[in-house]
């Protein structure tokens, strides 16, 4: 099938005064299929929301191509960028700074609509109610304003103005962060049976292992501006081949700790500047396993047994560019 977002060899450098160049992001190719969604996890730092960023321009790209149904938007011009723009809808963390105080909630959702020519009057009112009722809101709460919404709510107001124009995929970058936890589950099942509804492709990006294990079909984690290691979320969970997801894993808490034997493994250091990354595997100064080659040379992607691409010298695999994405 025919991915409906590709992302191949993205790469982000912004300039640092006297010091050169962040890589931000170096080399990060994935793609997401109709209905399918891709969890990009990593630490603060690693370059995750700079790709999210890409995708929704509002980062232009160093180098490498972000593809729409096989178009690539990289280097569009915003009149270009329009219609595509529909396709590609976001949903940001921070549900009280996104929405517009001066607007009512009917008016914030229906927005996209008038932006992109799809309706107008008694139509796009009625649109709007349709779509509150979607995302779990009153059609009555269309006259109240963003703040006398609870954060749980205005994430719902975020998701409808996202789904109005029926996109086709959604960027969501740490949609449940600012919540509490006991909402967070309420607006992630949202996502999910929302997606299986209209089909959606989502590129879910977020910090937390068991969010992402959650909602996730697939799961791509990135550790300084590279993808370390991605593939199916059953694999990648039950057996994380990359030293640093298995450190990542063994943090997070299970509910039956039977299922998932696993020490947890602590790192040493912090993630070191992006600035200056170390040689070779970027993970060489903080890996438990770390040898000589692993300071020289950048481990290629390489399919491993188990099913996922892995960026580790000590991995046994195929070289991943040669068989296609995973
Ligand atoms: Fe560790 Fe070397 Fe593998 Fe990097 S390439 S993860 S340093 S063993
Ligand atoms: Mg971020």
């Amino acid at each position: 099938m025919q991915s409906v977002l590709t992302v191949d060899s993205l790469a982000k450098r912004f300039p640092v005064r006297g010091k050169g160049f962040v890589n931000a992001v170096n080399g990060v190719s994935f793609d997401i299929a109709p209905g399918e969604t891709l969890g990009l996890v990593g630490e603060s730092g690693c370059g995750k929301s700079t790709v999210g960023k890409m995708i929704m321009k509002l980062h232009e790209p160093s180098d490498g191509a972000i593809m729409v149904h096989g178009k690539n938007i990289a280097g569009l011009s915003r009149k270009l960028m329009k219609p595509v723009r529909r396709q590609v809808q976001t949903i940001f963390q921070d549900p009280y700074g996104s929405l517009n105080p001066r607007m009512t909630a009917g008016a914030i959702v229906g927005e996209p609509l008038k932006i992109h020519g799809l309706a107008s009057g008694r139509e796009l009112t009625k649109k709007v109610a349709e779509t509150f009722e979607k995302v779990g809101l009153r059609p009555d709460q269309m006259t109240r304003f963003a703040h006398e919404f609870s954060g749980g709510q205005r994430q719902r107001l975020s998701i409808a103005r996202a789904l109005i124009v029926e996109p086709e995929v959604i960027v969501a970058d740490e949609p449940v962060s600012a919540l509490d936890v006991s909402i967070q589950a309420s607006v992630i099942n949202l996502l999910i049976s929302l997606q299986k509804e209209m089909g959606l492709s989502l590129l879910f990006i977020s910090h937390d292992m068991s969010v992402v294990e959650h909602i996730s079909h697939r799961v791509a984690v990135m550790y300084l501006g590279r993808i370390v290691e991605i593939g199916p979320r059953k694999t990648l969970f039950a057996s994380p081949q990359h030293p640093y997801t298995q450190a990542l894993l063994s943090a997070v808490p299970v509910a039956d700790p039977s299922a998932r034997k696993r020490e947890r493994i602590v790192l040493k250091g912090d993630v070191p500047s992006p600035v200056n990354p170390p040689s070779g595997c970027h993970f060489h100064t903080r890996c438990p396993i770390a040898e000589d080659i692993c300071r020289q040379k950048v481990p290629p992607l390489k399919r491993v047994a188990s099913g996922q691409k892995v960026a580790c010298h000590l991995r046994e695999g195929v070289e991943a560019g040669k068989i296609g994405a995973a």
